[in-house]
């Protein structure tokens, strides 16, 4: 674990180094919970962003997009049940002042009881070597059953707690507990009460709280109010979906672990609308989609895993989590829900309009029913950063060891396809003939031209920021019309021929080849809205 968090660390001061990311204002000493994406930053994201809408929106004959817009009428909010539900528990320590998410202070309570348990597991483990049976060990351990126990009745009480919306209950937990403030030790907490996350700003033109308006706090509202005007524009027969990348902003309470939990952040939703009846059909075919797009990027089975809900929300009769092994433990990156048809009817009831389909088969009409997907799209850029970012030991050009800071990311999704680098900078027959390859290539790909330094650091320096190949010119080039190109996770180099540069870069790095390894993974359905 201190080797993980030690990787955290050096994560996220590699994103500022190397331009993927910044904290907000950072000149005011930055804005808590708040991030700002930089050079490479907005490559990734934008190719994460690409990848996902391919795969639902060009790979489904029957899902099409939207961009729908962050303002709302105030009344979706209500509809949706954000106004009266969207709470967390708050809790604020009277001596250090800070505030806390009352379930949170309780999970870490938990995890350290969790912690206990596998500390045991692991001392054991060591002293019986080959013949340690786990299963046996945790069944008959007298205090990993003293603390599983306790784990449990925690666990139940909060489960209990949350779904009642029991503030009382959680206050008593945490004087039972003794929980105290992280910051100060104190023991003094205020009453436990709700929080809403949604953030608030005026109309111009309105005063008073006629006029109040919030920032979308998910995208999928967007979605559902424009039903209708989507299904009868692109004439699409049920089941089919909307796909919707875009800002949602939540007034989190504990904003930590960096990009994970933002108060502005992005989402990349998609709502499938189907027949009342047949949602645990589709609901199961999107958790493989779904699993089958992360795995297809190259993560391993073993960092992702499927998490049910312990308690659904109001308007859910299925909801599981994609959860990914993050530097600090497993937690949600994607959530799929079978939604009902909640929001749709919602809308229908306070709108007066019809939300309705009708069913030319069934010859009937009908209110949806709704199986979502939702993935933060800054929660995977850190998974993908997690999974990607090395130190290793390397050759240099001697033959000696040496170490290198390298971002293995999947090369179609790599900020820079390709990097140009002609072997000096100071004669101009390299740099002339590197430019002129830097100029046909940059038609295809996102490439960089870089003349500075010794070539080794350059090179050090397009690992860094996860640049695939990088293709060098030198004096043979002038002779032959030949470049070496260095794929970066092998380190091996190639002689090629100027003409083969643009194809073979083409081919490694191209989003189709991730694309197909979905459908190997999953049978699309055929126009399922045929
Ligand atoms: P959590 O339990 O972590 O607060 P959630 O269950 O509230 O998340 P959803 O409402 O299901 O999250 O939102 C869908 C996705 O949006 C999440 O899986 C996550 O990837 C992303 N997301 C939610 N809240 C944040 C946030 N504050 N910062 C970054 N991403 C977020």
């Amino acid at each position: 674990m201190a080797q993980q968090s030690d990787l955290f660390k050096k994560l996220i001061s590699h994103c500022k180094e190397y331009g993927f990311i910044f904290q907000s204002s950072e000149v005011y000493d930055g804005l808590s919970a708040v991030y700002d994406y930089g050079p490479y930053g907005i490559e990734l994201k934008n190719n994460i962003k690409q990848y996902w809408w391919r795969s639902m929106v060009q790979m489904h004959e029957n899902i099409v997009g939207l961009d729908a817009a962050i303002f709302m009428h105030p009344k979706t909010w209500k509809a949706s049940g954000h106004v009266d539900a969207f709470n967390d528990p708050l809790v604020d320590n009277k001596d250090s002042k800070k505030r806390y998410r009352a379930d949170v202070l309780i999970e870490d309570y938990m995890d350290k009881i969790e912690k206990k348990i596998n500390k045991e597991i692991e001392k054991a483990g060591k002293r019986f070597g080959e013949s340690f049976d786990e299963a046996k060990f945790r069944e008959t351990n007298p205090r990993v059953l003293a603390n599983q126990e306790k784990f449990d009745t925690v666990k139940n009480r909060l489960a209990k707690a949350m779904s009642d919306g029991d503030m009382a209950e959680l206050k008593t937990m945490i004087e039972e507990l003794e929980i105290a403030c992280p910051e100060s030790g104190s023991r003094n907490w205020t009453e436990v009460r709700q929080f809403n996350l949604m953030f608030s700003t005026q109309l111009g033109n309105i005063a008073g709280a006629e006029g109040k308006l919030y920032l979308r706090p998910e995208t999928a509202q967007g979605i559902f109010v424009n039903f209708l005007n989507v299904q009868r524009s692109t004439r699409q027969k049920i089941p089919f979906g909307i796909a919707q990348i875009g800002k949602a902003f939540r007034n989190e309470i504990v904003a930590r672990q960096f990009i994970f939990r933002m108060r502005e952040f992005e989402q990349m939703e998609m709502q499938f609308f189907v027949q009342p009846g047949s949602e645990m059909t589709w609901y199961n075919y999107w958790k493989k989609a779904r699993l089958a797009w992360h795995t297809s990027l190259g993560t391993a089975a073993e960092k992702l895993r499927f998490h049910d809900h312990d308690n659904l929300a109001h308007y859910a009769n299925a909801a599981v989590d994609i959860q990914f092994e993050f530097p600090f433990g497993f937690k949600e990156l994607e959530g799929i829900h079978s939604r009902t048809d909640f929001d749709l009817s919602s809308h229908q009831e306070l709108s007066g309009k019809k939300l309705q389909y009708f069913d030319p088969e069934l010859g009937e009409n009908y209110v949806p029913y709704v199986v979502e997907t939702s993935i933060g799209c800054d929660r995977m850029f850190l998974a993908l950063m997690s999974l990607a970012l090395r130190e290793e030991t390397v050759p240099d050009a001697k033959g000696k060891d040496s170490s290198r800071v390298v971002l293995k990311l999947p090369p179609a999704i790599a900020p820079v396809k390709c990097a140009v680098l002609p072997l000096l900078k100071n004669k101009e027959a390299l740099t002339s003939k590197a430019r002129a390859i830097f100029d046909r290539l940059k038609l295809s790909f996102n490439c960089q031209y870089d003349e500075k330094d010794a070539i080794g650091r350059r090179y050090r320096r397009q690992d860094a920021i996860g640049t695939p190949y990088c293709v060098t010119i030198d004096f043979d080039t002038l002779e032959d019309d030949t470049v070496t190109i260095r794929e970066r996770d092998s380190l091996k180099q190639e002689r090629i021929s100027i003409d083969q540069v643009e194809a073979i870069v083409r081919e490694r790095t191209n989003m189709s080849t991730l694309l197909q390894n979905i459908t190997d993974q999953i049978n699309i359905p055929e126009s399922v809205g045929s």
